[in-house]
């Protein structure tokens, strides 16, 4: 049976479990307007999508 070896210290207990606290990263910018969105979706500043104007604009907020 596996069992570790040498007690996990505080420290490195709490350097693994440090990952889980990381904050998310979401938000890229829009390599057409420099809006920030959301990652692989449409733009909500200008509507496009690699690099095609999917949402018409003046109809996305109307
Ligand atoms: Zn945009």
């Amino acid at each position: 049976m596996a069992v570790p070896k040498k007690k996990t210290s505080k420290s490195r207990r709490n350097m693994r479990r440090a990952h889980h606290a990381l904050p998310k990263t979401t938000g890229v910018e829009c390599p057409n307007c420099g809006e920030v969105k959301l990652p692989h979706h449409v733009c909500g500043s200008c509507g496009h999508y690699d690099g095609r104007e999917i949402v018409a604009q003046g109809e996305a907020n109307a």
